[in-house]
C-alpha cells in the first residue's frame, strides 16, 4: 500500500498534487512519501513481533537519503551499512552506533578502524582474514568488536543474476562448510567477540522456500557450532524480501515472512538479526518526469522523457520493470516505447508497453522507485544530479538538491600546464 493516489483525476503524493512539486521543484525529482515509509516500518515491525529477541537494521543502500533514515530511526531501525560513508550517513540521521552493522565483501582497513571508532554494533565478517585484521585493529585500541560470521549457504535465490548473493559462485561470505573451521581458528583472539552468522542470499525474493532453506542450513549450522563449545547469541538473516513492481505479481507479504522465521527459527535462542531494505522503500518513492517528444518510431512511438538511466538505472541494468503514469491520464491508452535523453540504447524503461497516452509537456510517474533509485543515480552526460523531496501530508519539502552541471564543472581542474 503506498499513497500516491488519484484525486479529482490528478495524481498526489499524500495530499500534495504532483504539478505543485514540478511547478516548484522541475523534474525529474524522486518523491517520498514519509506516511507510506512509516507504514512499511511498522508491517515489517508487526511482522516479527511473535519473535522473542530482534533487531531491524535498515539496509541504507536502497535509500541512503538522510530525511528517509530519520523516518526509519524514528520507527526504531537500525541501519545495515557497506561503507564507511553509510557509517557517516547512519550516524548524521541519529541513528545510535550500536544499532548499525556493518556488511561488505570489501570494507578497507580505515573502514574497519572509523567503524571500531564510533563504536558500530556488529560486523559481518566476509572471510576468515578479515576477522584477523579486525581484531588485532580492535586489541590495538583495547576495543573488542562484535562480530559474525557471513556463510553462503548455496542456494540459488531464483531472482535476476546481478541481484542473488547465495550462491557458491558468488562473491559473498564464506561456504558454510568452512564456517567450523573459521570459528575455531577465529574465537578467542583478542579484541573479537565472534558470537553468531549471518545469511543473504540475494534481492527481490518472490520465493520463501530458498530462504526458508537457507536459515534451515543456518539453524543446523548454529547447533553445530554450539556443539563444538562456542557461544552464539546472534544469527543476523539480512534481507530481500521483493516488491510489486508489477501489479499482478505479488510477492510474499512481511507476515508471511514472519510466520516462516518463526517456524524455522524455533528454539534458536538467538537475537535475529534484519537488514530490510527495498521492501521498506521501494513503494515508497517515485520518480516524477516530464514528457519532452514523442517520436514517431518505425514501429510504436518513443515516448522521449527527461528522466534517463542516470537518474533510475534499474531498468538498464536489470531489466527492471517500473509503471509509467501519467500524472493526469486523459483516459486513453496506447502502445508505445519510453526512452531517456542519454545516448545509450540502453536508456529505455519500456518496450512496446500500453500505457497512458501522453503528449509533450505531460508529467508522469515511474513507480516503486523509492529502492536502488536516487542512490544509484550519476552525472552521465552531464546531467544534473537528481533531487529528491519529501511529502508529509498537505507539506513537501526539497531533502536532497538537484546538483548542477555547474558544480561538478567547478570540483574539476585543468592543470596549468594544458592551460
Ligand atoms: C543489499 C543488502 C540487503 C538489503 O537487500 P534488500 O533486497 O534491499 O532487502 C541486506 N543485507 C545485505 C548484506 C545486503 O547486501
Amino acid at each position: 500500500m503506498d499513497h500516491f493516489t488519484y484525486r479529482d483525476g490528478q495524481l498526489h503524493a499524500e495530499d500534495v498534487p504532483m504539478a505543485a512539486i514540478a511547478e516548484a521543484v522541475g523534474t525529474p525529482v524522486y518523491i517520498y512519501s514519509r506516511a507510506t515509509l512509516e507504514r512499511h516500518a511498522q508491517v515489517f515491525k508487526s511482522a516479527l513481533a511473535g519473535l522473542p529477541r530482534t533487531h531491524v537494521a535498515f539496509a541504507i543502500k536502497a535509500n541512503p537519503n538522510l530525511a528517509v533514515l530519520k523516518v526509519l530511526a524514528r520507527q526504531g531501525f537500525g541501519a545495515d551499512v557497506v561503507s564507511g560513508g553509510e557509517i557517516a550517513r547512519a550516524l548524521a540521521a541519529g541513528m545510535r552506533a550500536e544499532d548499525i552493522v556493518f556488511s561488505g565483501v570489501g570494507k578497507t582497513r580505515a573502514e574497519l578502524q572509523y567503524a571500531l571508532d564510533v563504536g558500530i554494533g556488529q560486523f559481518n565478517l566476509e572471510l576468515e582474514e578479515e576477522g584477523a585484521v579486525l581484531a588485532q585493529l580492535a586489541a590495538a585500541c583495547g576495543k573488542t568488536a562484535s562480530a559474525v560470521l557471513r556463510v553462503n549457504p548455496d542456494v540459488d535465490a531464483g531472482t535476476h543474476a546481478k541481484i542473488s548473493t547465495g550462491k557458491s559462485e558468488n562473491k559473498f561470505g564464506v561456504p558454510i562448510s568452512d564456517a567450523m573451521g573459521i570459528f575455531a581458528r577465529l574465537s578467542g583472539l583478542p579484541g573479537l567477540n565472534l558470537r553468531g552468522v549471518a545469511l543473504h542470499i540475494g534481492s527481490q525474493l518472490f520465493d520463501l522456500a530458498p530462504l526458508e532453506a537457507a536459515y534451515a542450513r543456518v539453524g543446523a549450522l548454529v547447533a553445530e557450532l554450539r556443539a563444538a563449545g562456542h557461544v552464539i547469541d546472534r544469527v543476523d538473516l539480512g534481507g530481500g524480501l521483493g516488491v510489486p513492481y508489477e501489479r499482478d505479481k505479488v510477492p510474499p507479504s512481511p507476515a508471511d515472512y514472519g510466520a516462516m522465521v518463526e517456524r524455522v527459527t524455533q528454539g534458536w535462542d538467538v537475537t535475529l538479526m534484519f537488514e530490510p531494505g527495498r521492501v521498506i522503500v521501494g513503494n515508497a518513492g517515485v520518480l516524477l518526469t516530464r514528457v519532452i517528444w514523442v517520436k514517431p518510431g518505425v514501429l510504436r512511438p518513443y515516448v522521449i522523457v527527461d528522466a534517463a538511466m542516470n537518474d533510475l538505472a534499474r531498468p538498464a541494468m536489470y531489466d527492471a520493470y517500473h509503471d509509467f503514469e501519467a500524472v493526469n491520464p486523459s483516459g486513453t491508452r496506447v502502445v508505445a516505447n519510453i526512452a531517456g535523453p542519454v545516448c545509450e540504447t540502453g536508456d529505455t524503461f519500456a518496450m512496446g508497453r500500453e500505457i497512458d497516452a501522453v503528449q509533450s509537456g505531460d508529467l508522469a510517474i515511474f513507480r516503486t522507485a523509492g529502492a536502488y533509485g536516487a542512490t544509484m543515480a550519476s552525472t552521465y552526460n552531464s546531467r544534473a544530479l537528481v533531487p529528491e523531496v519529501m511529502v508529509d501530508g498537505d507539506k513537501f519539502a526539497v531533502v536532497a538538491e538537484r546538483v548542477l552541471p555547474e558544480t561538478l564543472i567547478a570540483a574539476e581542474h585543468v592543470p596549468d600546464w594544458l592551460k
